[in-house]
């Protein structure tokens, strides 16, 4: 495991001041020092981004894809070293890492699959019209093409699938784009070993040096330098309201402005329709502590708020609900600074006004620290519209149970809860009509709306969608799991009248790469 800045092929010294990584099941210091890098390393990770890019966009689908999909064999052969890394500094069991390793690998497989496959790139000909009247028509051919160096942010929450080699790197990599990770200070361990990884895939696949680096940083000076860098094309985020918005403010005030996609909070409302809390109060009840408190409730995906109307089944649902909370034990969040997080958001929940408490789990893991305990709170929709702090996220085994008088309070609610990465309904199939008002606001706020389940557990595919309105997400038209994540990083540019033989090999005649394309407004293959 180096400490160090991977800067294309070689490692590059940084500072001098080292940082360690911090188990924070124990509280313990681990082995291994890193250093943050340099403003130097900054410039020197996107010039070599930028000359891999002229080779690197250039290459032909199906070695970009053996690219793609040595990175996951070399993820792989990491083996245990990984995993005991990952567990120790994230305090995740070693099942959840296990399996988030095998997601890992799937999504660079995915994104292998969809690149060699090749019809992602969206290719559309409009062939010359010479005899059209009143004037010819030109032969016009348009396609996605790559936009250059992409900034990635690793994310705290999945030190595999949301990281280093995550979802977002997959994508930005099989789009054509080089990409320079800066590694969340929460698992720099983890994340060395996979930069190793994908550094063994460039070298043994043949690609220009500079398309991978990934830098350390122990404050914000290097993720910031690197937003502001003119040679970055576009960003990646997922975290913070607070750093997600600063992040977005740089870029949107270069010289040049760019996108930063970031994913910053969603407090994943789920509407309790009142017959299906009269038929199964208990076991719906039952499914949502477990989603609530699964890993420790750090999924930008948990059920925060909890909609319902007032009635019998509706008090039963909660009754369940605090019984089944209470018995869930303590889990290690993800470091101290996000334990005292949850610590002070939920408290400083309980102290508003007419927020009443109705479990809270306390099985405290002995001995061990950075213990989250579930918590369900409660209050009115009419004091929860009256108070803007009551729908702030609070990141961890967190939920607010919300009561309406009537279903056009909850459609109020909804409204002014605003935008989501997800909405989930629980409802009978014969209510879903008598609620149609309601479920349409639904739409309006999400960018995933599911029904007669839990939010967490997002399958990536490619009819996926996690991304939703403001602020779930900066801009609700892209995902950030899935193969159409691949479209953050890639704008269309039209050829006319261009020479055939140098057009792209997607858009010349005879589809020698034999994808999809629509020709003449006719899709064909
Ligand atoms: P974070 O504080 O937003 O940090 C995410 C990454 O961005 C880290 O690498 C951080 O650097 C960097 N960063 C943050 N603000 C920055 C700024 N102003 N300028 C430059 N870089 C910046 O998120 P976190 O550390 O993962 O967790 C903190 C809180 O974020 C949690 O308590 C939770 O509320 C929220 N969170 C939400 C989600 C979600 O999916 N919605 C996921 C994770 C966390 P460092 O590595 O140096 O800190």
């Amino acid at each position: 495991m180096n400490g160090r800045n991977l800067i294309g092929n070689e490692y590059a010294e940084g500072t001098t001041s080292a940082f360690k990584a911090i188990n924070p099941l124990t509280g313990q210091t681990l082995d291994g020092e890193f250093f943050p890098a340099q403003q130097k390393d900054v410039d020197e990770a996107l010039k070599h981004a930028v000359s891999a890019f002229t080779v690197y966009k250039n290459i032909d689908k199906d070695r970009k894809a053996a690219f793609l999909r040595a990175i996951a064999n070399e993820i792989l052969a990491l083996g245990d070293a990984l995993i005991e890394r990952a567990c120790a500094e994230s305090g995740l069991p070693l099942g959840r890492i296990q399996g988030e390793r095998g997601r890992t690998v799937g999504q660079l497989n995915m994104f292998a699959d969809l690149v060699a496959e090749g019809s992602w790139v969206d290719a559309i000909i409009d062939n010359e019209l010479p005899d059209r009247q009143p004037a010819p028509r030109p032969d016009i051919r348009r396609m996605l093409v790559a936009m250059g160096p992409v900034v990635v942010f690793g994310a705290s929450n999945f030190p595999l699938a949301f990281s280093v080699a995550g979802g977002d790197t997959a994508s930005a990599l099989a789009s054509g784009c080089p990409v320079v990770v800066k590694a969340h200070s929460a698992h720099p361990g983890t994340s060395a070993l996979v930069a190793s990884a994908i550094q063994k895939a460039v070298v043994s696949t043949g690609m220009p040096e500079g398309v991978f680096s990934m830098l350390f940083d122990s404050g914000y000076a290097i993720g910031e330098a690197l937003v502001k860098h003119p040679k970055t094309k576009s960003v990646t985020f997922t975290g913070s309201y607070k750093g997600g918005m600063a992040l977005n403010k740089i870029a949107s005030e270069r010289a040049v402005p760019i996108p930063v996609f970031a994913e910053m909070g969603s407090i994943n409302p789920v509407l309790l329709l009142p017959e299906a809390l009269e038929v199964r109060a208990e076991k719906i009840a039952e499914q949502y502590a477990s989603s609530i408190t699964m890993g420790a409730g750090q999924f930008c995906t948990n059920p925060g708020l909890l909609l319902g109307i007032a009635s019998p089944a509706l008090t039963r649902f909660k009754e369940t609900l605090a019984l089944k909370v209470a018995e869930i034990s303590s889990a290690t969040m993800l470091t101290p600074g996000i334990y005292d997080n949850y610590q002070s958001l939920s408290a400083g929940m309980l102290e508003e006004q007419d927020v009443a408490l109705v479990a809270k789990s306390d099985l405290a893991v002995a001995g061990a620290t950075n213990q989250a305990l579930a918590t369900i709170a409660e209050v009115s929709a009419k004091v929860f519209l009256a108070n803007p702090k009551l729908k702030e996220e609070v990141f961890g085994p967190w939920s607010l149970l919300v009561t309406a008088d009537t279903a056009e309070e909850l459609e109020e609610v909804l409204e002014y809860a605003g935008g989501q990465l997800t909405l989930s309904v629980m409802a009978e199939d014969a209510e879903l009509a008598t609620y149609k008002s309601l479920l349409d606001k639904a739409e309006d706020i999400t960018g995933r709306i599911l029904l007669n389940g839990v939010p967490t557990g997002v399958e990536v595919c490619a009819a996926m969608q996690h991304g939703g309105p403001f602020p779930a997400t900066n801009d609700s038209r892209f995902t950030s799991v899935g193969t159409t994540a691949i479209r953050r990083f890639v704008r269309p540019l039209s050829w006319q009248n261009w020479s055939k033989q140098l057009l792209p090999l997607a858009l010349q005649d005879g589809n020698p790469l034999n994808i999809w394309r629509l020709v003449d407004n006719t899709l064909t293959k």
